[in-house]
């Protein structure tokens, strides 16, 4: 990759492979980025250093829910105006953003932080199944809502859970109504996500 290579300043060309390595980024905005960065007050990069240091050395899992948090466990689940009876299963902690904004759900979260996806290799044991059974397995869960992507790794997903939680005698209801197969949680609006929610069906 010699797409950001100025012979006159290395460094230019070592940031602008950097940022290209980001997701989302390809190597024209990462160029552009770069000389953003450049001509920018040196206390702008000061600070965009910091918060990403702060980020990896501050943020953590939540040893319950699997989270992104500062604090364990985090302030959902140590949050006792919430249903502790119910858990929704989601993919990703961006998931968790998107149902918080639609403001239609008061139980626990549990994140697998990935699905199953055998063409990239990854299995049941790649995710956070084996934290999502030992929570289950303390007796105070009522219902599992699998909230995986309507989409076939995440249907794959629901699947396996359901075989996994079944015989454990919890009631288990997916999201389904109002969200289009093939589409993804994080993007979806407040109100489809709420009434994908209220509308979630038995398994
Ligand atoms: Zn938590």
């Amino acid at each position: 990759m010699d797409a950001g290579f100025v012979p006159t300043a290395p460094q230019v060309g070592r940031l602008i492979e950097e940022l290209n390595k980001l997701p989302g980024i390809g190597p024209k905005t990462a160029q552009r980025l770069t000389y953003f960065l450049l001509r920018a007050p040196r206390e702008q990069a000061q600070a965009l250093v910091e918060a990403i240091l702060a980020v990896k050395e501050k943020v953590g899992l939540c040893s319950v829910c699997q989270n992104v948090t500062e604090a364990d466990p985090c302030l959902i689940c140590r949050n006792n105006g919430r249903d502790h009876g119910i858990i929704c299963v989601v993919e990703e902690p961006l998931d968790i953003l998107a149902l918080e904004r639609s403001q239609s759900y008061k139980g626990l979260y549990h994140v697998l932080h990935g699905v199953i996806s055998p063409m990239d290799g990854i299995g049941p044991e790649d995710l956070k199944t084996r934290e999502l059974l030992a929570r289950l397995k303390t007796g105070q869960t009522t219902e599992v809502i699998l909230a995986t992507n309507p989409n076939l790794e995440g249907e794959a997903t629901a699947m396996y859970l359901q075989r996994l939680i079944s015989p454990l005698g919890i009631k288990l209801t997916r999201l389904a109504r109002g969200l289009p197969f093939g589409s993804a949680l994080e993007y979806a609006d407040e109100v489809t996500l709420a009434r994908a929610l209220e509308g979630r069906q038995g398994m």
